[in-house]
């Protein structure tokens, strides 16, 4: 892996610090192009994007097309669609002490962003943290990660091709240039990746007082209770478990399922297992394999830490582990820690709801909480009781696919948001102008005045 030098860095840096003053990547005509640009790029290289994911992650084509390159152009349209409005300065109201004076929020770009972005959805989210940062009128800098290398290089020959490199560079590199590029002072970092690091990033960006949006990881629980609708239920949460063999930020990381309806759900969540992927999934060409060797010993390891009650299969040559479930898992173990990313699912049984909500309370803020129930009051306590990124009622993951809906952590699980409107807004900083009139001017604020102070006393009560 080849590491990009700090003066490397700089040099593109500085470029696009002086491509941001010419002041061209704030007109909205000139963004509306790029955007339509990254669209129209994506497309005529779609097959390619396909080719990588397969050769990094083992993605089949369906996986590929609707979470990495189909979202993306969801995402480009609805912006293309709103930018104008989006970008409009907001007229407020005037204060009974402003009075003959205007105010307007004007968004403006922050700058020169940098995005670093994790392995599991290496295209998409690289890309669409950049149709925001371009909405918005910023230059930016991605690094995408060094674990997805086919992925990273076509996403360096895609930006290449499209862009300047004073206006969108990709930097390649491990977590040496992702440090490199954290010395310097960007005027926004956008995260994506674990806790860990999310934290690291929080602190490098702390020297330069660099605002952050960290979109992390953690444990997010799916909720089953006695009431639910278990065929469904199954199905979507095997769906949301399973896609990209368990590497999604959201994919639900354990099961909470009420004892009354344990067995069935489990019977059923094996049959949908066999419908999705066939009797032997770790042949199956529609189910992905672990990213890289470290990963698939890190799983491997979990299958020990309970009793595996269906799946547990292993190819070792193609790095791939079987949808699983376990049962009889210890609440302190490693597999009910640490996020999981992967396709072992624990199942922890409840039997009053008081019962699950107290052990996700006793855990850190989930990205992602998923609950099952036919009853609006029990989905009202559990969304209003339990503090959570985003999540679904009787669904897993689609909360994340539409642009109306912000997507980020809380807690331990991140900080700020993006998608649709939200992205633009993040990249944004909100600047607030007060346009005062010279037709008049009250005097009762100078030292001057005689009735200053009763006059103030009066408006200020
Ligand atoms: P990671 O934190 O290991 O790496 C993310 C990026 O940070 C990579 O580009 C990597 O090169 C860089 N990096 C790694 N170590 C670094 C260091 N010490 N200093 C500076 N940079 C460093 O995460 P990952 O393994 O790529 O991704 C998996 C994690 O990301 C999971 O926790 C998952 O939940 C989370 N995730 C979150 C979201 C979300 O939208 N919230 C989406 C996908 C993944």
């Amino acid at each position: 892996m080849k590491e990009a030098s700090a003066a490397g860095i700089q040099r593109i840096l500085q470029n696009q610090r002086t491509y941001f003053a010419t002041q061209e990547t704030k007109l909205l005509p000139f963004r509306m192009e790029q955007l339509k640009k990254l669209k129209a790029g994506i497309k005529k290289r779609d097959h390619e994007v396909i080719d990588a994911l397969a050769l990094d992650l083992g993605k089949s084509e369906l996986e590929s097309y609707s979470t990495e390159i189909g979202i993306l152009y969801e995402e480009i349209n609805f912006t293309i669609k709103h930018l104008k409005g989006w970008a409009k300065p907001k007229k407020v109201k005037t204060a009974l002490t402003h009075v003959g004076s205007k105010g307007s929020i004007i968004p403006e770009p922050y700058g020169t962003v940098l995005i670093i972005a994790p392995w599991n959805y290496p295209f998409q989210l690289a890309l669409s943290p950049l149709v925001g940062a371009i909405a918005a009128g910023n230059t930016a800098i991605i690094k995408p990660s060094e674990l997805t290398p086919n992925v990273s290089a076509l996403l360096s020959t895609l930006l290449q091709e499209l862009y300047p490199p004073s206006y969108v560079a990709v930097i390649g590199g491990g977590v040496q240039t992702s440090q490199a590029l954290l010395e310097e002072r960007f005027d926004y970092i956008f995260f994506t990746g674990s806790a860990a690091v999310g934290k690291v990033v929080m602190e490098a960006a702390s020297r330069h007082l660099t605002p952050v949006t960290l979109e992390l990881g953690g444990k997010s629980p799916v909720i089953v209770h006695e009431d639910a609708n278990i065929p469904l239920a199954a199905k979507r949460i095997v769906f949301g478990k399973f896609m990209n063999a368990g590497q999604t930020c959201i994919a639900p990381d354990y099961l909470l399922v009420h004892s009354k309806i344990k067995t069935s759900l489990i019977e059923a969540m094996k049959e949908v297992i066999q419908a999705f992927y066939g009797p032997e999934p770790i042949q199956s060409p529609a189910y992905s394999k672990i990213v890289n060797q470290r990963h698939y010993n890190r799983l491997s390891g979990y299958l020990k830490e309970g009793t595996v009650i269906y799946g547990g299969e292993r190819n070792d040559s193609k790095q791939k582990i079987a949808p699983t479930l376990i049962d009889r898992v210890k609440l302190d173990s490693s597999v009910m820690t640490e996020e999981i990313f992967g396709p072992i699912f624990p199942v922890v049984e409840y039997t009053s709801l008081e019962e699950a909500i107290e052990l996700i309370h006793s855990r850190p803020k989930p990205l992602a909480l998923y609950l099952f129930t036919q009853n609006k009051n029990t989905a009202d306590e559990v969304t209003s009781r339990i503090s959570f990124g985003g999540g679904c009622i009787n669904d897993t993951l689609m909360h994340i696919a539409t642009p109306y809906l912000p997507f980020g952590g809380v807690g331990e699980s991140g900080m700020g948001n993006y998608h649709g409107k939200a992205s633009f807004d993040t990249f944004s900083h909100r600047k607030s102008v007060l346009k005062q009139t010279n037709r008049f001017d009250f005097s009762f604020r100078y030292p001057s005045a005689n009735n200053g102070l009763q006059l103030v006393k009066k408006l200020l009560k």
